[in-house]
């Protein structure tokens, strides 16, 4: 290593003037009651983009593959990670060392813990001030956006509060008060009166309707996003969640990138004290709980693709600070050498190599889908005429047929039947293992590019993430 000290003269009087500026940019920052120089680092926008169920294996999985299969490079990884501030947040929950993404978005968004399934309130279940609260508070427009229900745990824990993260209605309800300025995601069925196609609200509301009546621009298909201009925006594009990518119409359902380019359309409209903009890929979640390799990997580059609709925006608006993070780990995805029967093994197989991953790419539906098409009692001859035709080159052993036809779990923490047994059969064969269909405990990682990016440096806790965004949203 380099000693300053050997440094030449000229370089050194340099870098004496350059530290005494520093600190007296320090004192000057005391001076007006500032107490550190991030308040000049304040940013106009925020945007977090939000991959549920992603930690560092699953990065790592996104990046490798997009580079081999896809040929391109991850922006996750290669942009934010590595040009920006890099963190690790450990996740436990109030009552649990593995949380869930109520308790892990409401320490996120709030600043504070409690138990899993509770949004944005204490565990004893007294309202907390959400991060979207804070920033509507400071005149900032609203954002979110997301493939899972609009209502789910994540977005509602951003901005509204319940003590039970299945009451969907409420929430729902609660979005309608807040009024964000851009609501994108799948969940059309609370906010449609029960009786009404894909409707289940109880009340006999259309809200809707009533989004409608207060200006609001409603898309319910990519066209109609693509139209939708700069007015406020409600996007509904499924009665639940929108679906896995590999197995979605980009006609009929908008991918992740295309809700983030229409958010910032909307929340950069002239006139704006700035935006938060908060856009979550649920997939990389749900795949993960079904131990759907494939899934998971379009998911991952879908996410990726909207990273950069993000890194595009900040470059014309540099006054915005991209975030992007997640709640948990799901899946207890490990990448490994080891295959079944590794003494009967050619040597080669053994090793993770570009021909697995090739195989991974090749398949063409999701393993949610293969499970609802077989339903309940799956036939072996649907069975294997959806693994010819989705799955090729892959063979499904005799012990992993068992479990699907018969419909038991690997064992007690795998349960999704016959997504976990056709996981275990694509693990089989190329390495890529799971080690449980639930959350685990990994801590996730943080990369954070723009103004007030350093404040996310290092290993910290998921409640210093939400206090680290109060404290941007107001200036301090
Ligand atoms: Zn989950």
């Amino acid at each position: 290593m380099k000693d300053e000290n050997a440094a030449p003269n000229p370089l050194r009087r340099i870098l004496v003037a350059a530290l005494a500026g520093f600190a007296l940019a320090l004192a000057g920052c005391a001076s007006t009651g500032s107490s550190t120089p991030a308040a000049a680092q304040a940013p106009k926008n925020i945007i977090i983009l939000f991959a549920d169920g992603a930690a560092p294996t699953q990065w790592e999985f996104g990046r490798y593959a997009s580079e081999h299969l896809r040929k391109q490079s991850f922006a996750v990884t290669d942009v934010v990670f590595r040009k920006g501030v890099l963190g690790l947040l450990s996740t436990h929950s109030a009552n649990s060392m593995v949380t869930d993404s109520a308790a892990s978005a409401t320490a996120m968004s709030t600043g504070f813990k409690t138990n899993n399934f509770m949004v944005g309130v204490t565990p004893e279940g007294r309202p907390l001030t959400t991060f979207y609260e804070a920033a509507k508070a400071a005149g900032k427009r609203l954002g979110l956006v997301t493939t899972a229900a609009i209502y789910d745990a994540s977005p509602a824990a951003f901005s509204v509060h319940s003590a039970n993260r299945g009451e969907f209605q409420r929430i729902v309800d609660q979005y309608f008060t807040l009024e964000p300025d851009v609501l994108l995601g799948g969940g059309a069925g609370y906010f449609l009166p029960a009786g009404s196609p894909g409707g289940k609200r109880k009340d006999g509301r259309d809200v809707i309707a009533a989004f409608a009546g207060k200006g609001y621009r409603v898309a319910r298909n990519t066209v109609e996003l693509n139209a939708a201009g700069s007015a406020r925006l409600l996007g509904l594009f499924a009665d639940g969640p929108m679906g896995y990518e590999i197995d979605s119409d980009p006609a009929r359902t908008p991918s992740i990138a295309d809700m983030t380019r229409a958010a910032l359309r909307v929340l950069s409209r002239s006139g704006s004290n700035g935006f938060v903009l908060f856009a979550e890929n649920e997939n990389t979640d749900d795949a993960a709980h079904e131990n759907d390799i494939a899934a998971l990997m379009r998911a991952l580059w879908a996410f990726d693709d909207a990273v950069n609709v993000a890194l595009e925006f900040q470059q014309r608006n540099p006054d915005t600070l991209v975030i992007v993070t997640s709640d948990h780990e799901t899946g207890g995805l490990s990448v490994t050498y080891a295959l079944r029967n590794l003494n009967q093994q050619p040597r080669q197989t053994r090793i993770y190599a570009q021909p697995h991953l090739e195989a991974i790419g090749r398949i063409t539906m999701s393993l949610g889908a293969v499970a609802s098409k077989l339903g309940r009692e799956p036939s072996p001859e649907a069975l294997d005429a959806l693994l010819l035709q989705h799955f090729p080159g892959f063979r499904l052993d005799d012990d992993l047929r068992e479990h699907i036809l018969k419909q038991r779990p690997l064992e007690l923490n795998f349960t999704n039947n016959t997504q976990n047994a056709l996981g275990r059969m694509i693990a089989r064969q190329t390495g890529f293992y799971w080690g449980t269909a639930g959350h685990t405990s990994e801590p996730v990682a943080v990369g954070a590019i723009g103004p007030g990016a350093e404040l996310f440096r290092g290993y910290q806790d998921n409640t210093d993430f939400g206090r680290h965004l109060h404290r941007l949203i107001q200036g301090k």
